[in-house]
């Protein structure tokens, strides 16, 4: 299966579907099944081997996955993707016969990990599909694809999973949209997948973010879909019944030349403002609610809302921060002002209130 027709020319949206892990022959059996039948994927995927941040977590399948997934490509005539971390699972992937391959955002963080496997690749003209490293660093990204040309490998191509929050968001990856954007303006030959299910952390904002990748000109998706998405033994929250994956696909426009938005110099700035905003209304909602907490403590303690002491501290060392960093210390007093009004009301709110939770 050699022609995978993402690199062909005038070629429609890239779709790549499949559950985050393979769980059992019947799961990847049922799941493949469906999506064959949609008529509306060109890869099936599964994850063999999960990184997981903690041990015990349930750890992927391993080795006799890449049998199943074997079994999935020759029953439905569907390309087959998995993701690879060591040059070990190179070996056993390359031997198994599977077609495509790709590198987790973890691994992308780790040049020591990109060198083994793009030594191991030497030489094997296999697709490699190297996702985003999990913090917003495009030069590590850059890195990673610069490693697998160095290896000659002459298929690749990038998957936008968005990068990890620096506190909860809405998303459970920030899409940062401004960083693979700038990727494709500095790679413009290379081809970009949106990866929504990372990007959203659960199913209900798959669509939104999947059409603006179109919407930019990204060259494909890769959707989790699960048969039993409330049973999966990874990311549950995120994926999606192939059901649910055809309305989605069905919903989404394929934008034509003089459709796609225009991410100009100045709408990628703006893009970059737009996520910090974000994250800075998350910061502030993430205070107010330790402001609720402080509320609570200082209650049960009879503590006075209002610390002197500490209203002073906390200017001095904010003031002294900002003016090194060159902002105008009268805007940094006005908000750390506003900022400080709205806990102090928060905490009152909580301590006059008659049902407290210590209460
Ligand atoms: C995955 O695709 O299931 C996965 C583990 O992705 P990421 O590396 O983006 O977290
Ligand atoms: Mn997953």
């Amino acid at each position: 299966m050699n022609n995978i027709k993402l690199w062909e020319p005038n070629t429609t949206p890239f779709i790549i579907a499949g559950p985050c892990s393979a769980e059992s022959r019947e799961q990847l059996n049922s799941c493949a099944s469906d999506l064959k039948k949609t008529g509306k994927i060109d890869a099936f995927r599964a994850g063999i081997w999960k990184p997981r941040t903690r041990p015990g977590q349930y750890e992927g399948t391993g080795t006799k996955g890449l049998e199943w997934l074997v079994e999935i490509k020759n029953r439905y005539s569907l390309p087959v993707i998995t993701e690879v971390a060591t040059a070990k699972h190179v070996e056993k992937v390359l031997k198994a016969g599977i077609d495509m391959i790709w590198i987790g955002a973890r691994t992308t963080g780790n040049p020591f990990s990109i060198h083994e496997i793009a030594e191991a690749l030497t030489g094997v003209d296999i697709p490699v599909l190297i996702k985003n490293p999990s913090n917003p660093d495009l030069e590590l990204w850059i890195g990673a694809i610069e490693r697998f040309e160095r290896a000659g490998i002459k298929r690749i191509a990038a998957i936008h999973r968005g990068f990890y929050p620096f506190e909860p968001t809405l998303y459970r990856n920030i899409p940062k949209w401004e960083i693979p954007i700038e990727l494709k303006t500095r790679m413009p030959e290379l081809k970009i997948i949106c990866d929504p299910s990372h990007i959203a952390g659960n199913s209900a904002l798959i669509y939104d973010i999947a059409q603006y990748a179109f919407d930019i000109m990204m060259n494909g998706l890769m959707i989790e879909v699960h048969p039993n998405p409330q049973n999966a033994k990874t990311d549950a929250i995120q994926q999606i019944t192939p059901t649910d994956f055809v309305s989605i696909i069905d919903r989404l426009k394929i934008r034509t030349q003089s459709e796609y938005l225009n991410i100009d110099k100045l709408e990628r700035m703006r893009l970059q403002v737009d996520s910090i905003d974000q994250q800075l209304i998350e910061l502030l909602k993430k205070r107010l609610d330790i402001s609720k907490k402080m509320g609570e403590y200082k209650k049960q303690q009879n503590l006075a809302p209002f610390q002197i002491k500490r209203w002073r501290n906390i200017i001095e060392s904010r003031m002294l921060y900002a003016e090194n960093l060159g902002i105008d210390p009268d805007f940094m007093m006005q908000i750390l002002q506003l900022i400080h009004k709205e806990s102090i009301a928060t905490q009152n709110k909580i301590m006059n209130s008659e049902n407290s939770i210590n209460n």
